[in-house]
């Protein structure tokens, strides 16, 4: 299904050419936090997710975390590095993506959607209209909830590769 899949897959952050994407149009990434930027739960974030977000200063791409997880998390992240925050986005419905988009005048064209889940950040992102990155996880930890979607997610993929053998 076309919605589940990103329009680039990356293993880590750094992978990404932020001017590059400026060049094509890009104005604001909205950036996932468990396990995007942040081992699962935690509010620690990644040296790599800094870098991430001054690379992107300095291209002239304003990133936002974007996150369901709740607003006094969120906050405390978004607070510790410096951008703007919305805090339970319901991912993967597009309202808050498109609220989003409004805010900042923005098309979903103009915006990377960044996160390590295709049934919340990849699905969301593709509904909204923006371009999809899916990032490798940062941790084996997660919810019950969602590691019953990386089952999805496998099975999902496994069905691309399916040979049918008559
Ligand atoms: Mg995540």
């Amino acid at each position: 299904m076309k919605l589940l899949q990103p329009d680039l897959t990356v293993d880590c952050l750094s992978d990404l050419d932020l001017a590059d994407w400026y060049g094509r149009g890009i104005r604001a990434i909205f950036i996932d936090l468990d396990n995007t930027i942040s081992p699962w739960r935690q509010n620690s974030v990644t040296g790599e997710a800094r870098q991430l977000i001054d690379k992107a200063r300095q291209a002239g791409i304003t990133v936002v975390l974007f996150t369901n997880a709740g607003e006094i998390r969120a906050r405390e992240v978004a607070w510790s590095l410096g951008i703007s925050y919305y805090a339970a986005a319901k991912k993967p419905f597009a309202a808050m993506y498109r609220k989003a988009m409004g805010e900042l005048a923005l098309a979903g064209s103009e915006v990377l959607a960044i996160g390590d889940q295709v049934f919340t950040d990849v699905l969301g992102g593709n509904r909204a209209g923006c371009i999809t990155v899916l990032t490798s996880p940062l941790s084996e930890e997660e919810y019950a909830g969602t590691k019953f979607l990386r089952f999805l997610e496998r099975l999902a993929g496994r069905k691309a590769v399916f040979h049918r053998r008559d």
